[in-house]
């Protein structure tokens, strides 16, 4: 198989700040990569920014004839940006970039070099992580090693979406449309040739971080809800163990009312008894309910992601209209004028 010909797929939201500082070292790095036999291109993926960032992207853009460009209808989260831009690859080989230069574009070499070799799915994994406060880190440290406890499907941990896949890894990943997408997961389901590359996670060039606390929440609970139904399971057993519990306090209560009599006492007991059951029985129905809304999700079979501007690269003869989502034979995509 001829490996020469790379994609580099950057999600974009709100970088008006870090694009300008990114391009120049990203388009170095691909220099060097030309001069080593691998041609490569670039294909920024504006997520609805809502700042200037599409405007920088059209300037680079016409600077550099290997970049193309394209603009979802509005953000849809990183998630969707990146698969968007997957889809849209149909030679070569893929590698994922994040725009503020925390991963940085001066190891691609490393991954093409791994990719060269054999690998189908080369990603970074994190030793260090510069400017992100502790709480962050120590968060996302306890979150990888739940993840890896509780799924079947190996999750390397402490490793993003900085990393490099194959062609038939891309093939197998755009297999899968599911709505609720937990990337890191989904890498991990494909399988393949996978090998990790050590690398210091930088602060950020410029801007700051789309992911706060709420949103890192609710995206540990998206990964563990995918990938894993060991919450449930979980309220099975804790409502074997109450019913046990509740079973033997039963047998007490009966005994003590034929042993000593039974005057009516017993309200604050029975009171915490009851409020403690509810507790129990809403976590559980809570539980369930996180399930039963993804399903929701998942049976409208709407679209991943929408289109407003495809921009192919100038310089790249084969440049191809995008498919949008894989059911855009059925979805027709809102695509707007080239730019
Ligand atoms: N991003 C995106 N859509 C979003 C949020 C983030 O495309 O809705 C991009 C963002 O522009 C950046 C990458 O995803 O290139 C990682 O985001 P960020 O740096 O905010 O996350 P962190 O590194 O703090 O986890
Ligand atoms: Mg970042």
């Amino acid at each position: 198989m001829d490996r020469t010909l790379l994609t580099v797929v950057v999600a974009a939201f709100n970088e008006e700040a870090a694009l300008p500082l990114l391009h120049p070292r990203l388009a170095t790095v691909l220099d060097g990569l030309r001069a080593g036999g691998v041609e490569s291109r670039v294909l920024y993926v504006d997520d609805g920014s809502r700042d200037g960032s599409w405007r920088v992207l059209q300037q680079i853009a016409a600077a550099d004839p290997r970049v193309a460009l394209l603009r979802l209808s509005r953000n849809f989260g990183k998630e969707a940006a990146l698969t968007a831009g997957l889809d849209l690859i149909d030679e070569g080989a893929a590698l994922l970039l994040d725009a503020d230069g925390q991963d940085p574009p001066e190891l691609i070499p490393q991954f093409v070099a791994k990719w060269r070799e054999g690998f189908d799915d080369v990603h970074g994994t994190r030793t260090l992580r510069e400017g992100e406060g502790w709480l962050k880190k120590s968060t996302a440290h306890g979150f990888y090693r739940l993840i890896g406890r509780l799924s079947k499907t190996p999750i390397p941990a402490d490793t993003g979406d900085f990393r490099l896949l194959s062609p038939r890894a891309l093939a197998a990943l755009r297999q899968l449309r599911e709505r609720h997408r937990f990337m890191k997961g989904l890498f991990g389901w494909i399988g393949f040739r996978q090998v990790s590359i050590p690398y210091q996670r930088e602060a950020r060039v410029a801007g700051d971080s789309k992911f706060n606390f709420w949103r890192l929440w609710n995206f540990a609970l998206e990964g563990i809800t995918s990938f894993t139904t060991a919450p449930l399971r979980l309220a099975t057993y804790l409502g074997v163990v109450t019913a046990l519990l509740a079973f033997a306090y039963a047998l007490w209560i009966v005994a003590k009312a034929l042993l000593w009599g039974d005057p009516v006492a017993g309200w604050p007991t029975m009171m915490s008894v009851i409020l403690f059951l509810g507790g129990v029985q809403l976590v559980a129905l809570g539980l369930i309910g996180e399930y039963l809304g993804r399903l929701y999700t998942e049976s409208k079979q709407r679209p991943l992601y929408l289109v407003d501007t495809w921009r192919p690269a100038s310089g790249v003869s084969s440049a191809q209209a995008p498919a949008g989502d894989s059911d855009a034979h059925r979805t027709p995509v809102a695509r707007g004028e080239n730019a």
